[in-house]
């Protein structure tokens, strides 16, 4: 047992925190009012600490700029790598976390798709009607600059999926037939004496 020298409670030695410097390695006071004085300390110190950030605000802003100044290279050099470190963990640990769980994310996609099915093509529908314009714009140029690409993109995927887009059309043509027919029939009222002139010549196919 020690009586401690602040609340003057004797304490068993458990108590009391250590301190080599001691005769007896123990700190004269008790832990519990060693607690205290650190509790009403760090107040003082904060509050201190405040008093001097409001009084020397301007200096300290000075400061604060000239050191910004000085060290200007190597701050943004700093911040810079601090960065690329950071993007480079965030990316790995998402790479990790995708990895793990590929099958969850898809199966979770596919599920947040299916039952947002409706919103979302309603979504894309309104975002198109209120962008019309400028994406038809867009395409229009997109086309303009990127003909040749374009052209050839068309062909490979022709060619890479032909069987399957020649079906689709088989299965077009039957669901459409009226409509298709009476298009026929129009284009042909149309363009007959054109038509008629040149009966002779295939048409062209689709995919091209
Ligand atoms: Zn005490």
């Amino acid at each position: 047992m020690k009586r401690c020298s602040k609340c003057g409670i004797e304490k068993d030695e458990s108590e009391f925190y250590k301190k080599k410097s001691h005769k007896d390695g123990l700190n004269s006071q008790c832990k519990q009012c060693v607690r205290e004085y650190d509790e009403q300390n760090k107040e003082r110190i904060k509050k201190y600490q405040k008093e001097y950030r409001k009084e020397n605000a301007a200096g300290i802003k000075e400061y604060q700029l000239k050191y910004r100044i000085q060290n200007k290279g190597k701050l943004s050099n700093y911040f810079k790598e601090y960065r690329e470190l950071e993007k480079i963990h965030i990316s790995t640990a998402r790479q990790a976390y995708n990895m793990q769980n590929k099958d969850n994310i898809s199966l979770r996609k596919a599920m947040y798709y299916e039952q947002n099915k409706e919103l979302l093509s309603k979504k894309k529908k309104d975002y198109y009607l209120k962008n019309r314009e400028r994406i038809l714009k867009y395409q229009k140029e997109y086309r303009e600059q990127n003909k040749e690409t374009i052209s050839l993109q068309k062909k490979e995927y022709c060619a890479q999926n032909a069987e399957r887009i020649s079906q689709h059309y088989k299965e077009y043509r039957e669901q459409n037939k009226d409509i298709i027919a009476k298009r026929k029939k129009n284009y042909y009222d149309k363009n007959k004496e054109h038509i008629l002139a040149n009966r002779k010549i295939k048409g062209v196919k689709s995919c091209q």
